[in-house]
This record gives structure tokens, sequence and C-alpha cells, in this order.
């Protein structure tokens, strides 16, 4: 089991030259931050690139993953689904029957050992709908460190039932009132924090994302969901899938899930953006469509800004794919062709959201449903004889109130 969580470079080949030595995939990502940070962040990545091949790390990660978190998850047919379209078979991957409802507990688990090996018993992060909060506040509780989160004050009021559970697991909350009081004014202040506490403090950044050597870290602690799928499928269907697809808020589900596959070149990676109310400036969060060339929050990747370089307003439905940013890895192996990306609008998600729990009695994240949207699409595109995977990222529970909101069923 432990061999299977950093499988060496032998078996993963030319895949784990990215990032190279500077913190790049191809032009993207790099480590674009305040002099004060770039020692913490180097000895960041040299802590971790020892823990990973430490016998003992991956033992206490593998067991913490098996009996906390709840893996390995289910490779799950859709039956039904597969029925009702009429098209290819439909597998989703079940990432939402994880311990606090998404893949985001794999990379905490992962980052929050990793920081009591350097010795700091201090854990900050920062946290949009709550998810990554919640499963960064659930791990501290469980390792008995110290826990403080970073909201912005217009996502605390949005998300106040997420605010009480990283509070009852014994975290401070700390809401952040400048600019927008979302996301990315919650990271600046993490990042205010790190700096000034690098010594005691780690900063579990919560998606593939950000400076070198997070886009790295963060994919690594999420490669288990590709490594299961992959063995999962050829142990149902004795053969790879044609397709995967994926949501893509920064990235990190996607990426843990494609990983494994990126040498299948027969097997098709589609990652699927937010396409919000359209495809119009401020109203969606589809990096890939609208996004320039840029440099945010410490990583040169695909952004939503305008012509002086001001970040865009974003919009989606889901708030876990409501950033102008896209993790750097995904802008690579896009323009190698290798990665391809859709959008999905708030309405699609939406429908796909309502029809996943009207024929499978499962309902998706709403981030998870664009790639639903995408996947039910596509599904009725490709024959039978063809095979689907969708990475169910997370549970839709959270999203109940405000699905019904926006549908108009309140
Ligand atoms: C946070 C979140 C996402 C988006 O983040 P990625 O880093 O792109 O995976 C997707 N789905 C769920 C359920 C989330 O909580």
């Amino acid at each position: 089991m432990s061999s299977l969580l950093f499988p060496s470079a032998e078996t993963d080949g030319p895949r784990l030259k990215h990032p190279d030595a500077s913190g790049r995939f191809g032009p993207y990502g790099g480590m674009f931050v305040p002099e004060t940070l770039v020692t913490p962040l180097l000895d960041l990545e040299k802590a971790y690139r020892e823990a990973r091949e430490d016998p003992a790390f991956q033992e206490e990660l593998a067991l913490l993953l098996k009996e906390y978190a709840g893996r390995p998850t289910e490779l799950y047919f859709a039956e039904r689904l597969t029925k009702e379209l009429g098209g290819a078979k439909i597998y989703f991957k079940r990432e939402d029957l994880l311990h606090t409802g998404a893949h985001k507990i794999n990379n905490a688990l992962g980052q929050a050992i990793l920081a009591k090996r350097m010795g700091k018993k201090r854990i900050i992060a920062e946290t949009g709908a709550g998810q990554h909060g919640i499963a960064t506040a659930s791990v501290c509780a469980k390792l008995g460190l110290e826990c403080v989160i970073y909201m912005g004050a217009e996502d605390m009021r949005r998300q106040s039932l997420n605010v009480y559970r990283m509070r009852l697991c014994g975290a401070e909350v700390r809401g952040v009132e400048s600019g927008q009081k979302t996301l990315k004014e919650a990271i600046n202040e993490a990042m205010r924090d790190w700096v000034t506490n690098v010594r005691s403090t780690h900063y579990i950044l919560g998606s593939a994302l950000g400076s070198h050597p997070y886009p790295m870290i963060v994919r690594d602690f999420h490669r288990v969901i590709g490594r299961e799928t992959r063995a999962q499928i050829l142990e149902k269907e004795g053969r790879l899938p044609d397709e995967l697809v994926a949501c893509v808020g920064g990235g990190s589900n996607a990426i843990g899930f494609f990983f494994a596959f990126l040498d299948d070149h027969d097997v098709r990676l589609t990652g699927v953006e937010a396409g919000g109310r359209g495809i119009q400036k401020g109203d969606h969060a589809a990096r890939f469509e609208g996004g320039k060339l840029g440099i945010l929050q410490g990583c040169k990747t695909y952004i939503l800004q305008n012509e002086e370089g001001q970040i865009d307003l974003t919009h989606s439905v889901s708030a876990g794919l409501d950033y102008a940013a896209v993790g750097p890895e995904h802008a690579f192996y896009r323009d190698q062709k290798r990665i391809h990306f859709a959008s999905a609008s708030d309405q699609k998600a939406l429908h796909a959201f309502r029809e996943c729990a009207r024929v499978e009695g499962i309902i998706p994240a709403l981030e998870s449903s664009h790639g639903f949207a995408y996947a039910l699409e596509r599904a009725k595109e490709l024959s039978s004889d063809k095979i689907l995977i969708v990475n169910m990222s997370g549970r839709g529970d959270k999203d109940v109130q405000e699905a019904a909101r926006v549908m108009g069923e309140l």
C-alpha cells in the first residue's frame, strides 16, 4: 500500500520531470514571491522531497488516508444514467465519499504530517467556500495542531455553516475585510501571516496553485485518485477508459485524477471550467477562454485580467471554481494538447446536479456538476462500447440550499 503513494521515477517516468528545477512547467509556474518567502519555500521543497522518499512518512500517510479519510474510494458504474443517455458507459470516481465530503482531505492530510515532520505546530490555510478550511481544521484537530483559517468576510457570511464546522473542530476563523472580501484576499492575508510566523507555521495551500513547490506538492498528494482509478477500471473492464472528465478550479482534483493516465495517449483527458452566466468579462471563471498569461499569487499562468493586469471579477454558481487563475500544470498540458478544456455554464451545471440526483440518487457538489454537465453531453456522442469516467470531486450536501435558491425552488 505505502509503495503506491509515490511510485518511483522509474514507474512514473518522464512526467515527473515537471516541474523543472526552477519550479516551472514549461513557461508556467515558478516562484514569484517576495524575497522573504523564497527561503521558506525552498525549505518546504527540500522537506517534501525528503519526506516522499521516506517509508515512515508514506506509511503514516497511507494509514491516515485509509482509516481517517476513507480511501480507497469506489469506482461506481452509473448504470441508470448510462442507459438513459444511451451512449458511453459512465463511471463515477467517488471522492465525494471521503471524510469532510471532498477530495481536499488528501492534500490536507499530506501537508499536515509534512508540517509535523518539519517541527511546525501551527497551521494556517485560506478557504473560499469552506471545503479546504474544513478539511484542514479536521486534520489539525486529529493531529493536535493549532489552526488558523483565513476567509473573506463575504464568504463567511455566505458559508456560515462551514464557519461553525471549522470552529467546532477548534480552528480560529479570521475574517478578511479587504477588497471583494473573498478567496483572493484570504490568500493574501494567509501569505502575510506566513511571512511573519514562518518559523512556527506551515501554510497548507488548498489547490494546485501558487508558488513552487505548492503545485507539485498538492498534485502529488492527490495522485492517489488517478492511481486507484486506473487499477479499478482495469479490474472492472479489463482495459483503460476512453475519456476522463474533471472540473477545474485551481486544478487539484483534475491533475490528481489525470496524472496516472498522462502517458496513455488513447485516454482523452478533459478539464471543465466554470462558464458562469456566459463567457463575458466578469460573468465566468473560464481562464482558458477569457484569460491571458500573467502572474497572480506566486505563479505564472492563465489569469482573468484587464489590459492593465488588474484581476477581473469572476462568477460561478460553485464557489470552488470561482477563482481568476488556473493551476500552471494545466496550462502546460493544454499547450501540448494532452489535456483538453471545456466550460459548463451555471445553468448546465445545475441541470447535471439535478439529473445525477434524480437518476442515480447521488448529489454531486456544484463544482463536480460542471464535469457532469460536460459528461452528459459527451456520453451521448460516444458509442456504447466506450468508457467515460467522471471524477465526483465532492458531495453536494453543502450546495442544496444555494441550488434551491438559484433554481427558484425555495
Ligand atoms: C475545492 C473544490 C473543487 C475545486 O478545486 P480544484 O483544486 O480545482 O480541485 C472542486 N470540487 C470540489 C468538491 C471542491 O471542494
